[in-house]
């Protein structure tokens, strides 16, 4: 290897780099939280073709930080409210460090018998924390997009009996899917997908709290058996992303086993809380759930990507997603797990690694502090907003607020609409802060999210203090 490529030359830029990192953490809060940048300002600094010679690391460093630092949203700043939680933590960062050290591609027990048996394990550990029946076994998924995508898979392939992924669809009855309004874009992708068109996903409305309307998930079942449809799955949301509502898993776990439907469950944000005991009544009917995904990626302190993916029959899902089952059947079964078996990619990277580093550096008990923080902290500002006659709070749930500024003047819901997506934009305008919006029956609601990795109180009040000035200074009666 060249001079410049050496591990020499790489111990010396990775010291600076790791010197950079930490020092970037420990001044975060001096970036605007969101991007300033117009569209094309990145890319028109950029040059038309690759360097023809390499080119010296110090200088691509310094373009790092020179053109492209201005165009990152901080989703590690602590006044990062927007969406949801996408938590980093520096056990997490080790363990990405040394994964792309060893650069294992662990597509199969053999290529890293490690990275499987470890992946086998620390999945295992969450499900037990989470509350998950023991039946159920994991693998780690890139996204809850994916995993959802192959729960339908899984299930269509179990419903058929393994017809579809011999013959094709086509001559199969028309097969459906089942969700609230609130549940997630994911679903309806994946449906776009799996090739069953998305007017055979069945949005059900919901209740006055956001959850599927159970008795009308009921009734559409039934309307399609007699329409001679085939229902395939229910997608059950615990903490959908707009509101963080709950979906009644119990009632829906009976009706899916009435009709002999799958049951998915979409936990990927909200799933994290469940290590908190006062959580585990969401989990009430889990015995009837065939899968179950959450996002350690989003609120465990675990980078992105890391999706767990848990199954009470994994059998089936090998089946649905094996290239090769005999050959799995001789030398590997009951003794060890080829997760590319396990899902759509071939390729996997040792993501365990860094899930382990999480699990053993926090402990159990350090990650139920953190998201008991986020959440007293979300119900001190929830009880601050309810005491401004000004500000209506919407929701509260978990560590979520939906809010919105009403100046006693004004009450017609255009109006108030129009104040507070341009309370929103200003505040995001000001880099001091990050939020998102919702809409429920209509109205613009302004949606705060309490649950970064290093969130503490002082972030919170202070960013509350600017909501009300900004909010007072566009509209004061
Ligand atoms: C974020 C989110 C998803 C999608 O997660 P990805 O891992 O990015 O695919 C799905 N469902 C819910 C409820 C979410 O909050």
């Amino acid at each position: 290897m060249e001079k410049m490529h050496s591990a020499e030359e790489f111990r010396k830029h990775a010291h600076r780099m790791v010197d950079w990192i930490a020092d970037f953490y420990q001044e975060i809060e001096k970036y605007p939280v969101k991007s300033q940048v117009q569209p094309g300002e990145i890319y028109n600094q950029l040059p038309p073709s690759a360097p023809e010679q390499g080119e010296p690391m110090e200088q691509i460093f310094a373009d790092f930080q020179k053109i492209i630092l201005p165009g990152v949203t901080h989703w590690q700043s602590p006044n990062f409210y927007a969406y949801f939680p996408a938590n980093a933590s520096f056990p997490s960062m080790l363990g990405e460090m040394l994964m792309s050290a060893l650069g294992a591609q662990c597509m199969i027990w053999e290529t890293s018998p490690a990275a499987a048996e470890l992946e086998e394990k620390v999945m295992l550990w969450l499900r037990d924390i989470l509350g998950l029946p023991k039946a159920f076994s994991g693998v780690i998924q890139d996204t809850a997009s994916t995993a959802t995508l192959c729960a339908m898979l899984t299930a269509r392939e179990k419903k058929t009996t393994s017809e579809s992924n011999e013959k094709g669809i086509q001559h199969l009855k028309k097969m459906r899917v089942y969700c609230s309004a609130e549940t997630h874009s994911s679903v309806e992708k994946g449906v776009k997908i799996m090739g069953l068109g998305r007017e055979n996903l069945v949005k059900i409305p919901v209740d006055e709290a956001q959850r599927m309307r159970t008795d009308l998930l009921k009734l559409a079942i039934e309307k399609d058996l007699k329409d001679d449809y085939q229902p395939l799955c229910v997608v059950a949301a615990l903490g959908t992303t707009g509101t963080l509502a709950f979906d009644d898993l119990d009632e829906i776990a009976v009706i899916c086993k009435a009709f002999d439907i799958w049951l998915h469950v979409d936990a990927a944000y909200a799933g994290s809380a469940f290590i908190l005991p006062e959580y585990q009544h969401y989990l009430q009917g889990i015995e009837g759930v065939d899968s179950f995904v959450f996002n350690p990626h989003k609120w465990l302190m675990t980078h992105f990507d890391c999706s767990a993916y848990f199954v009470r029959d994994p059998e089936a899902l090998v089946n649905t997603f094996s290239i090769l089952p005999e050959y799995l059947k001789t030398s590997s079964r009951g003794k060890v797990n080829d997760y590319r078996d396990w899902g759509i990619p071939l390729g996997r990277r040792f993501r365990a690694l860094k899930v382990w580093f999480v699990l053993r550096s926090f402990g159990i008990n350090g990650l139920q502090e953190t998201i008991k923080q986020h959440i007293s902290l979300t119900e001190e500002l929830g009880a601050l907003i309810r005491q401004q006659s000004d500000f209506v709070l919407k929701v509260q749930r978990m560590n979520l607020l939906a809010f919105y500024y009403q100046p006693q003047d004004i009450l017609g819901q255009k109006q108030l609409n129009d104040i507070n997506q341009q309370l929103m934009e200003q505040l995001n305008a000001s880099g001091k802060l990050y939020l998102t919006h919702t809409k429920v029956d209509g109205r613009f609601l302004i949606r705060m999210v309490i649950g970064q990795s290093s969130v503490a109180r002082n972030h919170v009040m202070e960013s509350w203090k600017i909501i009300q000035d900004t909010a007072r200074k566009i509209h004061t009666p």
